[in-house]
This record gives C-alpha cells, sequence and structure tokens, in this order.
C-alpha cells in the first residue's frame, strides 16, 4: 500500500520501504516547482522501493519522467539508492553536496578488496580481535566484494549543492543549510515560506538524517582511507545540531519517521542526549580502554554479543568519534606507548 502525505504548500511525502531493516522507510518528499516536480531524495535502490516510488508519485499525478530535479540530503543509499533510476526515467539532474560527491566518487572507483584491506588495519588499531578481522581478510582473499557493500552503482550526481545559497528553482525558496556530522556533507534545505498552515515559525526544514524525531542518527568517523586528518565528526554534528536550532522552523520534515514541530526542543534533546552519553563514556574511561573495548562496553539498542559483525564496525567507529570529541574538549587523552592504543580520562 502507497502512504503518500500531502503537507500543503506543494510538498508531499511518499513512504518508501527499506528492505530487511529496522528503520523501515524512506520518506522521500516531492515539492513542485515552476519547472516541474522535484524530490528530495530518492530512496533505496530495490524494486519494491522503485514501485512504491513511482506509484505514489502517480497518486498525485506525476510522472517519474517528468522529475526535474533530484537534490540530496547525504549519499548513504536509503537516500540516494534510487537517483540514478530516477534520472533514467526522467532526465533530472541530481544535487549533492561535494564532500558527498567526493564519497560517491571515491566508492564508485576504489579497487576490489581495497575497503577491506582499510577496514582491516583500521580495525586492528582500534584492537579488534583476530576473530572479528578474519572474514574481512578471507574476503578480500576471495578478490570479492562484499556482497552487501552498497554504493558500488551510486549515480554521481551532476550538480553541486552550495552550503547557504538557495537552490535554483523556479518559484521555490529552498535554501542549503550544510550540517555535517552523520556524513561529512550532509545537507537540511530550508523552505523559506510561510507554513501552508500558518504555523508560527520560520518555513519548513527537510532534515533528511539530521535531525530525527525519534532516533539519534549514527556519527561515526567519516572513514576516508585516503585522508587521515584527525576530524571530529560529533564535534560537527553538535555544531550543526545548534545551528538548525536557532533556524526556527515552524516544522521539520524528516526523512524517516514522522513530520514534528518544535525543533529547538528536538535540538535540545539530542544535545542533552549527547553531553550524557560523553559524561557517561568518561566514567568508563577511568580505566584505560581501546576503541574496540569501549564500544563493547558503550549502550547499543541490544547487548554487544548480539550485535552483528558489520554493526560492530559502524559501532566501533561510533566509539571512535566520540574519543575525537572527548580528547578535543581535553576530557580524555590517548596513553603514550599504548598499543594499540588505549584512552583514559584526564
Ligand atoms: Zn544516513
Ligand atoms: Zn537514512
Amino acid at each position: 500500500m502507497t502512504q503518500v502525505i500531502n503537507h500543503g504548500g506543494g510538498v508531499h511525502s511518499i513512504k518508501v520501504p527499506i528492505p530487511d531493516n529496522p528503520l523501515g522507510h524512506t520518506l522521500v518528499h516531492l515539492l513542485d516547482t515552476g519547472r516541474g516536480p522535484v524530490l528530495i531524495d530518492t530512496g533505496w535502490d530495490d524494486p519494491e522501493a522503485w514501485d512504491t516510488l513511482t506509484a505514489g508519485l502517480a497518486s498525485v499525478g506525476v510522472d517519474v519522467a517528468d522529475i526535474h530535479g533530484v537534490v540530496i540530503t547525504h549519499h548513504h543509499p536509503d537516500h540516494h539508492g534510487l537517483s540514478g533510476q530516477v534520472r533514467e526515467a526522467s532526465g533530472a539532474w541530481i544535487a549533492m553536496h561535494a564532500a558527498d560527491t567526493a564519497i560517491v566518487r571515491r566508492t564508485r572507483e576504489s579497487e576490489p578488496g581495497s575497503w577491506l584491506s582499510y577496514l582491516a588495519a583500521k580495525l586492528t588499531a582500534v584492537g579488534a580481535p583476530e576473530d572479528h578481522i578474519a572474514p574481512l581478510l578471507a574476503a578480500r582473499e576471495q578478490g570479492g566484494r562484499m556482497r552487501t557493500l552498497p554504493g558500488l552503482r551510486a549515480a554521481l550526481p551532476d550538480r553541486e549543492i552550495v552550503p547557504g545559497e538557495l537552490l535554483d528553482l523556479a518559484g521555490r525558496s529552498l535554501r542549503a543549510i550544510w550540517t555535517p556530522g552523520h556524513t561529512p556533507g550532509h545537507v537540511c534545505l530550508h523552505l523559506e515560506e510561510k507554513h501552508p498552515a500558518n504555523l508560527p515559525g520560520r518555513g519548513r526544514l527537510f532534515s533528511g538524517d539530521h535531525l530525527l524525531p525519534g532516533i539519534s542518527p549514527h556519527v561515526g568517523l567519516y572513514e576516508d582511507p585516503d585522508d587521515a586528518t584527525a576530524t571530529d565528526p560529533l564535534g560537527d554534528y553538535l555544531d550543526s545540531l545548534e545551528r538548525i536550532g536557532r533556524l526556527g522552523a515552524a516544522e521539520v520534515l524528516p526523512a524517516h519517521q514522522h513530520a514534528f514541530a518544535d525543533a529547538a526542543g528536538r535540538v535540545r534533546e539530542l544535545l542533552d542526549h549527547h553531553e550524557e552519553r560523553l559524561t557517561g563514556l568518561l566514567a568508563l574511561l577511568a580505566e584505560p580502554l581501546t576503541p574496540w573495548q569501549l564500544a563493547e562496553r558503550m549502550e547499543w539498542n541490544r547487548p554487544w554479543a548480539q550485535i552483528p559483525h558489520g554493526s560492530r564496525n559502524i559501532a566501533v567507529s561510533e566509539a571512535e568519534a566520540h574519543l575525537r570529541r572527548l580528547v578535543k574538549l581535553g576530557r580524555a587523552e590517548a596513553v603514550a606507548g599504548s598499543e594499540p592504543v588505549t584512552y583514559a580520562a584526564v
């Protein structure tokens, strides 16, 4: 069953399913413009998702061939997966922030096995046990790319989303707000128009994965095999949150779950949540821990023993992002001479 919501003022959302994923669906937004309909995100690259997307468009009188453009909040496959197919069907342009376009390009061009080599070396450095790393090395030996690695065929965008600028959309005022953290090139899109139901505040915000009503988005390291810069994605994320809170949007249209008001209240909740989490980690770091050991001791949505292999990699990346933040704040530091490196509260 197709679920389409009319948000008024020439904005619809279509619930596009994500196969085998607890998130359930991506909310793909449709924005009417003077030069034709524009999509904000497209959904996972999967036949059922495609059918749901095109049926949803048809239910509001839009043929996918008429799509004028595609604006992508960030490169993740539940947002950018179907962009290529939409472009093929319509000739639409695809716009993305340069930092995420660089990831799409790098992933498309990566040699078979190079990502696995990077991951294995990185996991060794953070203290992962041998039995966790062995399957990665075995997969590399087989010369294959991991079947589950998404993004290998992701569409290369042909337009750049420039932070702070209005997108070139006839008759609409949609401004790009750069919100790095969840990915380095994540953007929120601020529809700077009067709310159609006169909710108090300044317009509506398409928030992608940056601001969700009931989920704290994953923030890990940016994981660029070609760049060893010690970035601080969690610091970026928290700064981006404060910036979004100050916009005063009347309503938030996120890419998962449901639309909501009181963006500033949700921002405060998330800032408090992260402050609490960082404080909790400092207590764990009373004894020196590797990033892996920290991940094992952190609270997740299920016990560590039940977290599957791939999700452990994501978890340890999140633990590292928290360590980066604590080191940057001067609240933790690496223990000199430790290998694999351990961190302790100061
Ligand atoms: Zn995402
Ligand atoms: Zn997402």
